[in-house]
């Protein structure tokens, strides 16, 4: 019965990942995978995973299960670092986390919540987003619809479109916001924009779909949280999922969290319940080793401070590539306009160049990037930005 499956296309990312590996090139540039790297091209453990993990090493005295929900522990610290200290769904006892493998598994879960929750419900994801979410939440059985996001145009929002289109959506379907630092586009949300979503959530009665998995990375921990905790102090319901991939840098551990925001306490611990049973009938449990860690780091205001430096060392790399792109493009004498690159946020920028300029800086150049000219910043560093920004000039002019 095998042989009558059916071929199926590999992520193109994927592709692009094995070509990078094989070119002999020496100068050759992988700009498209959305992995940190530090200016040697490294990604690197960070200094309070590894302080972390000899603890865990050192305290660890049993590998027995720890639950449907995951490390307690884990889950209470996720739910501060998202929503602050003293939020108020927290001090009224309305959310409730599991710890999931990943980001990706967040979303999964959160999918599978939703059908138990609203069998026909639609989720509404940005155009474009980042291109898993669509078959991830379809694979689950959900409707998918896309709302206007990004303008390729003026390289900023469609604003007005997407406020129109919102103004639309049924109650009882879902709309998926990205918390920060827009995968793929770079392009966030700002306050006053957050604020007009939750108007509309609120008048639709649509429930929001948080995805944050770059909390850190576009201009601080609390300052990427921000329109998260307003939309969370006014609405009554919302999912979030979260991801440790990028800020604790613990990609392969697979470590998340799933966090529903319910009406009341009530209402709360009947979400838990199906929350705990969606993940029973998944995996069960999830892998304990990435939310110990965290863990650790969190229960520690000495590692707690390692990883805050750590973190905002990753995040001014970002940033401060994002503005020498922009200054190395204008000595190369490339006239068109880049200036909003230091205007998005996170791993991603789309450069707005064409395919076939996209295929030449690959072909000749060995400068690697997704066929929507989608940048991995931190692929960038002070041994290969010349070369790339020469190449840029070439192939633009
Ligand atoms: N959401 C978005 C927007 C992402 O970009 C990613 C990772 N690329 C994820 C979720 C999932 O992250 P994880 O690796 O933790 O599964």
């Amino acid at each position: 019965m095998f042989a009558q499956l059916k071929p199926v296309a590999t992520d193109p990312i994927l592709g692009l990942m094995a070509a990078y590996r094989e070119d002999p090139n020496p100068l050759k540039v992988d700009l498209g995978v959305g992995v940190y790297k530090d200016e040697q091209g490294h990604t690197a453990v960070l200094k309070c995973v590894k302080e972390a993990e000899a603890l865990r090493l050192k305290q660890e005295d049993s590998k027995t299960y720890i639950g449907m929900a995951g490390d307690l522990g884990f889950n209470a610290h996720i739910e501060k670092l998202a929503f602050g200290n003293s939020h108020p769904v927290l001090l009224a006892n309305r959310v409730t986390t599991a710890h999931t493998p990943g980001g990706t598994g967040a979303l999964r879960v959160a999918a599978e919540f939703i059908k138990r929750a609203n069998p026909d419900a639609t989720i509404w994801v940005t155009t474009p987003t980042w291109a898993n979410h669509i078959s991830l939440f379809q694979a689950a059985g959900l409707k998918v619809k896309e709302y206007a996001y990004y303008d390729y145009d003026t390289k900023g929002l469609k604003t007005e479109q997407m406020f129109a289109e919102l103004a639309q959506v049924p109650a009882g379907d879902v709309v998926l916001v990205h918390a920060c630092c827009h995968n793929p586009s770079g392009m966030d949300l700002n306050f006053e924009q957050w604020q007009r979503f939750t108007e509309l959530a609120l008048e639709r009665g649509f429930t929001p779909l948080v995805d944050m998995a770059y909390q850190g990375f576009g201009s601080g921990l609390d300052e990427d949280a921000k329109g998260l905790r307003y939309l969370a102090e006014r609405v009554s319901e919302l999912l979030l999922c979260s991801s440790c991939s990028k800020n604790f840098g613990l990609y392969r551990e697979r470590i998340g969290a799933v966090s529903i925001v319910s009406a009341d306490s009530q209402v709360m611990e009947l979400a838990k319940v199906n929350l705990l049973s969606v993940v029973r009938s998944i995996y069960s449990m999830p892998p304990a080793h990435g939310a110990i860690i965290v863990s650790h780091i969190l229960d520690s205001a000495e590692l707690t401070a390692l990883w805050h430096q750590e973190l905002a060392e990753m995040r001014d790399r970002i940033n401060n590539y994002r503005q020498l792109i922009i200054d190395k493009f204008a000595a190369e004498g490339i006239t068109q306009d880049f200036s909003f690159i230091a205007r998005q946020h996170g791993m991603f920028s789309f450069l707005g160049i064409n395919k076939a300029q996209i295929d030449r800086l690959r072909d000749e150049f060995s400068i690697y990037m997704v066929g929507s000219s989608r940048v991995s910043i931190a692929g960038l560093n002070h041994a290969n930005i010349d070369y790339f920004a020469k190449a840029v000039a070439t192939v633009l002019k």
